[in-house]
């Protein structure tokens, strides 16, 4: 039962698309963190004894309850706005390919091994990974599963015990699913959902032991400065400002129909939405024309209509949004964009929704080419060359998501080039559903990384033991010498000659070779 704080007022949950309240809940600040985090911290041990089958059991039981629950989807539509087709077809689908990807990563992430020291011969060291205790997750609002719940899952597998803090702007979906991990008869403390703005969050990160924070570049900084002052482990994956780059050579009708989606998904709101289109003037002509039509024929209404059909963009979060789309807007018009589509709120619904709204003939200065926007704006700029789309591409603070279209080699080369953490070729946005990959944001888009094998490690510390192995003791004892008191000048010397011997011209030397060595 979570009580409310005396002093902190509850939060109002409002659906966007409507402005209906839909629930309060608690700021739970200091003390509900104190609470979670202890007896996270009493279920943890018991929990990270478990053989790893145990805890895939139980994740699997969670995805299968979460399946079957249709409130779950229908939290989500209300809280967040967005059309029914995304909660299901991003967010839930999302989670139960990551919950199957994680078990089957897992296994090889936290199966011990033994290396075998070259100097040490006479040793062998068996790395074994332990969990890190609780880590604290900390989500932003556009993705209530996906950046919220869903990053528990890597940390529940390696062993943690996890305390979530979903967004104050959407806390009931992580609300539901932590209910839904008791209600299967999961370990409630393992699970842990504490709700309450951005003080709650700080309390968070003072108590736990491993931080994976998702949110905005100015809150990550803060995050990440805390948890290194703590030294404890923190991935931040932060804001985002992904180009998306049409060559000339590309196929026009696939790169609009990808522009328009991935520029408009959630109504922009996603971290790796496009944020900015850079064209080849010699075909900006044609794709512009294509991109209209398709950004013309999308459909905005309220998200989850009786009749299942549509809408492709549903209401923005909340009005901070609108705000910002609002301020970009204006700031390209004044320098010189024209607006071809949308410009305005949407009067004739109630809740927040804005036009999707697009720019032609953009330039760098525009706050819409430099900051990041998160709503259904986005602008076209054309460019002389590949290189300079390149350049263009690459001049900004943040590196987390770009996209190219063009002829497979020329793009694919093109791609390298990309100063960015994920880049996805005459494609979009399904990167990042590519769960077998480590995603994470390079410059000022955060540090660390989710997915892949490496996003399960990261929650384990490795301890490193190192034991004699048993055939070899005579030849220790002898090797024993060298590092041993009393300390001894002919001891010195035969060391010394046998440090030139093994690194300068013996066996060390010739494992040092890299191929091609020697050759003219
Ligand atoms: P935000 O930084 O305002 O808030 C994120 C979370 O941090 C919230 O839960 C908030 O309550 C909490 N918080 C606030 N102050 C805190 C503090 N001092 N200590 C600890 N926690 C604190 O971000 P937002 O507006 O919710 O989210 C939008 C941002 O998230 C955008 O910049 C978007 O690009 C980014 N984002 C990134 C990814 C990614 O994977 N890289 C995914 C989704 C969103």
């Amino acid at each position: 039962m979570i009580e409310a704080s005396a002093a902190v007022p509850p939060i109002r949950v409002v659906a966007p698309a409507t402005g209906e309240l839909l629930a309060e809940v608690p700021d739970e600040g200091e003390a509900g963190v104190a609470r979670a985090v202890d007896a996270a911290r009493s279920a943890a041990p018991g929990w990270g004894a478990l053989p790893l089958r145990d805890r895939a059991e139980a994740l699997k039981r969670w995805r299968d309850a979460i399946l079957d629950d249709a409130g779950v989807v229908r939290t989500l539509v209300a809280e967040s706005g967005k059309p029914r087709q995304e909660a299901e077809g991003i967010e839930v689908l999302y989670l139960c390919e990551l919950i199957r990807f994680t078990i089957r990563a897992a296994r090889k992430a936290l199966r011990e091994e033994t290396r075998h020291p070259f100097l040490f011969l006479t040793k062998k060291t068996r790395l074994v990974r332990h969990p890190l205790g609780v880590v604290g997750v900390i989500g932003p609002w556009n993705f209530p599963i996906l950046n919220n719940a869903a990053d528990a899952v890597a940390p529940l597998l390696a062993g943690n015990a996890v305390v979530l803090k979903p967004s104050e702007v959407t806390p009931l979906t992580s609300i539901r699913l932590a209910e839904i991990w008791a209600r299967v008869g999961n370990p409630a403390d393992v699970f842990r959902v504490v709700t309450g703005r951005g003080a709650t969050g700080a309390a968070l990160v003072e108590r736990v032991d491993g931080v994976m924070f998702t949110g905005s570049v100015a809150t990550g900084r803060k995050v990440a400065a805390r948890a290194g002052e703590r030294l404890v482990p923190c991935v931040t994956e932060l804001g985002g400002k992904s180009p998306f780059v049409v060559l000339a050579s590309a196929n026009l009708e696939r790169a609009a129909e990808a522009a328009a989606w991935s520029s408009f998904v959630h109504s922009g709101q996603a971290c790796i939405r496009t944020e900015r289109i850079y064209v080849e003037e010699a075909v900006a002509g044609r794709f512009e024309e294509l991109l209209v039509e398709r950004v013309r024929a999308l459909r905005q209404g309220p998200p989850d209509p009786p009749s299942g059909e549509g809408p492709d963009l549903g209401a923005v979060t909340f009005p901070r949004q609108l705000e910002i789309v609002e301020r970009h807007l204006a700031d390209a018009l004044v320098k010189g964009a024209r607006l071809v589509i949308g410009g305005k709120r949407r009067k004739d619904l109630a809740g927040y929704f804005f036009e999707p709204t697009l720019l032609l003939g953009a330039t760098p200065e525009m706050a819409v080419m430099r900051e990041e926007t998160f709503g259904p704006l986005v602008a076209v700029m054309r460019v002389k060359s590949a290189e300079e789309a390149l350049r263009q591409a690459n001049a900004s603070h943040l590196g987390l998501n770009a996209t190219v279209f063009g002829g497979g080699a020329e793009a694919r080369a093109f791609a390298r080039r990309i100063e960015s953490g994920l880049v996805i070729v005459n494609d979009a946005l399904v990167n990042y559903i590519v769960v077998e990959a480590p995603l994470g944001g390079w410059k000022e888009s955060g540090v660390g990384v989710r997915h892949g094998i490496e996003g399960v490690r990261q929650w384990t510390r490795t301890q490193a033991i190192t034991v004699r192995r048993p055939l070899l003791a005579p030849v220790e004892r002898l090797v024993a010498k060298f590092l041993a008191f009393p300390y001894d000048a002919r001891v010195l010397a035969v060391l010394r000659r046998a440090t030139r011997l093994l690194y300068r011209r013996g066996l060390a030397a010739k494992l040092e070779r890299m191929p091609g060595d020697g050759r003219p």
